[in-house]
């Protein structure tokens, strides 16, 4: 049975509460500064509706059969079928970039939705693999190998044609959504190492120095890997990020509106857009004839666009293409 009819069976099933996913997590580890301060204050999560919703069940749906046995019904069939688990038969799975590669039949998964916790802020990882590394010791003549077991944390994201394409060769931290999931991973990462190493049935194999983003092309089944690699400095922003959750008064948003102008393509997707506007003193609207997209009509700052934040570093994520972002 392929995904698409497999979503069709599960759907009703897996429609997630919207209130459950209205909340700061590590997932919000690289968003915007106000999105963060939104979410962490109770602000109104606009929810989100079919469409969008069955894009998420479908991403929710693909990461399971990658990692775990799906028993879905088949109603053409009339009968109860089974997807997945996809990982052990996928070969060698490469980051098209950097040539690093996983064995995916060799590399056990562990810590299957493993929660981590960043002073307060609650993340689940898909799964760690353990990956083994031969090495060999040169003391010749007698040739001696040992097997080292390297942990490396997993996140699966499913993602359209387009939007893989970028992913597939693109550097991750040009592009605000793509952006987002290398701050997620760092967040798993960083969550790990102040755990103390991935520890399975009491045996710790050390701390994970090195994620991977499982990218699944959902028109054509492609996978490939983007590895990211533990990173002091982007730790250190997504502390600063995450801190606003715990402040008072709120950021400037990390994206700028103009009045009469369409809001930045990270705010189209934005579940919060309308709880910014608010705060902000602006009214966003939908696009009129047909074109796609939110407009931003009013500022109270009447007369005077906003103007972005300064000097805080993070004037690369506003580097945003004309593509759609991915469809975990
Ligand atoms: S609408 Fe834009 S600026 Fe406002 S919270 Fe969302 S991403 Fe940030």
């Amino acid at each position: 049975m392929g995904i698409i009819a497999a979503q069709e069976s599960l759907f009703p099933e897996m429609e997630l509460k919207q209130k459950e996913w209205a909340k700061l997590s590590g997932s919000h580890s690289g968003h915007c500064r106000m999105e963060i301060w939104l979410a962490a204050n109770g602000w109104p999560r606009e929810d989100r509706e079919g469409a969008s919703m069955r894009t998420m069940n479908l991403g929710t749906l693909a990461e399971l059969a990658m990692f775990d046995k799906v028993i879905v019904f088949d109603p053409v069939a009339n009968a109860a079928d089974s997807i997945g688990p996809w990982w052990p038969e996928m070969g060698v799975l490469k980051d098209p970039v950097s040539g690093e590669s996983i064995d995916c039949q060799k590399s056990e998964i562990v810590l299957r939705q493993a929660e981590v916790d960043i002073d307060g802020v609650m993340g689940h990882l898909d799964g760690v693999a353990l990956v083994p590394h031969l090495k060999f010791k040169t003391n010749l003549p007698e040739l001696e190998a040992e097997v080292k077991i390297e942990p490396v944390v997993l996140d699966a994201k499913t993602m359209p044609g387009l939007t893989w394409k970028r992913n597939y060769d693109g550097d991750l931290l040009e592009n605000p959504f793509s952006r987002e999931y290398v701050f997620q991973l760092q967040f798993y990462l960083e969550g790990l190492r102040r755990k103390g190493g991935v520890v399975v049935q009491g045996k710790n194999y050390g701390v994970p120095k090195r994620a991977a983003l499982v990218c699944f092309n959902k028109e054509n089944s492609k996978v490939i890997l983007r590895f990211v690699h533990y990173d002091e400095s982007l730790v250190a922003e997504m502390h600063e990020r995450l801190s606003w959750g715990r402040s008072e008064s709120e950021p400037k948003p990390d994206w700028p509106w103009q009045k009469g102008k369409p809001v930045p393509l990270r705010c189209q997707y934005c579940d919060y857009r309308q709880s910014c506007a608010g705060v902000r003193g602006a009214t966003v609207v939908e696009a009129e004839k047909g074109a796609k997209g939110w407009v931003c009509s009013s500022l109270t700052t009447e007369g005077k666009d906003e103007q972005g934040q300064d000097g805080e570093g993070h004037q690369d994520a506003r580097k945003a293409d004309a593509l759609p972002p991915e469809e975990d």
